[in-house]
């Protein structure tokens, strides 16, 4: 009799966790994503500031599940999915599934101002990342080369709009790596004059975290010369500067940290969504009416025991991930399947700059020092591969003791 055959879709933490759950269940898996590499998204503001190389938090997927003999891996974009056939559309070809999972992530958002984009480039990939690389460094590289100060001015500010983590992060990022680690390397401009200005249009950083941990953040980003402006949205932006409030900012670079979007999942199911596009799943994590086709991590609108909705948080994706797995061994077992997803949370955390991070593990809340070693600790533990996790760790520490940042490229289109 043939093996039911579990089709997974997007290879990121969510799916890769179910991958890892059924490898040696009897059944088949096919794996497809878009790209061949799983991305450590929670590092990828590094890469955008220059800290460290895309290669470092990334790792191919056929690697990742080499000695999974059950799964099979297909790179390719999934643009349609036929719940009655049971079928989903990869580019030219079909594949066939007697149970799929979507776990196809989300991608940034801007609030109806998609023509915002190319002025104000999001976070969610590595051609991101390198490309918002580019820009810091090519504004630092321009302004040593202006002619006026007007013009050298706006070169060496930067918009970072959104404070939640990834506004957060990279305004304490770009903020170090102007006054630390380019400090001695121009001769016409000094980099420690760089404006950074983060804009967050809620009444606080870090409105997922407690207050104290929020206020913790807005020292410590203070202390490194970061403006923070509250409470005012971003009324434009364009490839001069942005209007925030009422007021008009001319900046060389802006960098949206702002809003996201769920993936075309709930459009490919023609299903209910949320206000994000998130697909709505039952306890189980499966869709209405249909038991065989399950959605997890941030394409997902999942509750937890409380009917609150569960974050967009790479735990969370991990979880439900390895909890379908677990469902869809007790299922084709024939056995009892597991009760209702729970999400077990170990706290969260952000990090703002050398020896500056916040925690919140619930039980403690922690900032400063402490907070950022064990930010460090976790993000290394959680890189894939040990090589990855070895080159992070001793990168991280080279830049620590010589104020430098190693990954100061500038590549891709108008880079000569
Ligand atoms: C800049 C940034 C920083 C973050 N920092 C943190 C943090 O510090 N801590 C934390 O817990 N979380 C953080 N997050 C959130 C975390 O990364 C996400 O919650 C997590 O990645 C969700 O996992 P997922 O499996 O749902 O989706 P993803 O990890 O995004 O994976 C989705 C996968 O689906 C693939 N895919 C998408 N569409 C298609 C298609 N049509 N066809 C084929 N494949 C497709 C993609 O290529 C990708 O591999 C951060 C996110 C970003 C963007």
């Amino acid at each position: 009799m043939a093996r039911p055959h579990v089709v997974i879709v997007g290879a990121g933490f969510g799916g890769l966790a179910a991958a890892h759950g059924l490898a040696g269940a009897a059944v088949d898996v096919t794996v497809i994503d878009r790209r061949n590499y799983h991305l450590f998204q929670p590092l990828l503001y590094q890469v955008a500031t220059a800290g460290l190389s895309p290669a470092q938090i990334a790792s191919p997927i056929r690697a990742i599940l080499r000695k999974a003999a059950n799964v099979r891996v297909v790179l390719g974009k999934v643009s349609e999915i036929d719940k009655s056939r049971r079928t989903v559309t990869v580019e030219n070809r079909t594949v066939t599934y007697d149970y799929l999972v979507l776990a196809t992530g989300a991608r940034h958002s801007y609030f109806g101002h998609d023509d915002w984009e190319g002025a104000a480039p999001g976070l969610k990939k590595i051609d991101d990342a390198t490309g918002i690389r580019r820009r810091i460094l090519t504004a630092f590289e321009q302004a040593e080369a202006a002619t006026s100060a007007e013009e050298r001015r706006r070169l060496l500010t930067f918009v970072v709009v959104g404070g939640g983590p990834t506004g957060v992060e990279m305004a304490g990022a770009i903020a170090e790596l102007a006054r630390v680690a380019l400090r001695h390397d121009f001769r016409t401009v000094d980099p420690r004059d760089a404006r950074i200005v983060l804009v967050e249009g809620g009444p606080r950083l870090l409105a997922a975290f407690p207050a104290m941990l929020s206020h913790a953040a807005h020292r410590a980003l203070e202390e490194l010369g970061v403006e923070i402006r509250l409470g005012t949205p971003v009324g434009h932006c364009d490839a001069c500067g942005a209007t925030i409030g009422n007021q008009r900012i001319d900046c060389g670079t802006i960098v949206w940290g702002a809003g996201v979007m769920a993936s075309a999942a709930a459009h490919w199911l023609g299903v209910e969504k949320d206000r994000i596009g998130r697909v709505m799943v039952g306890r189980d994590l499966a869709i209405a009416a249909h038991p065989e086709i399950y959605c997890i991590g941030d394409t997902a609108h999942a509750l937890d025991g409380e009917g609150k909705t569960l974050p967009g948080l790479a735990p969370v994706a991990k979880q439900q991930g390895a909890y379908v797995a677990r469902r869809l061994r007790a299922l084709i077992a024939g056995k009892k399947t597991p009760g209702p997803f729970r999400y077990r949370s170990w706290g969260t955390m952000a990090t703002i700059g050398r020896r500056a991070a916040v925690a919140d593990l619930g039980w403690i809340k922690l900032h400063g020092t402490v907070a950022w070693l064990l930010w460090s600790a976790v993000h290394v533990s959680f890189l894939i591969g040990f090589r990855n996790r070895l080159v992070v760790m001793l990168d991280w520490l080279w830049s620590y003791v010589t104020f430098q940042s190693g990954a100061r490229l500038i590549t891709g289109p108008g880079s000569h």
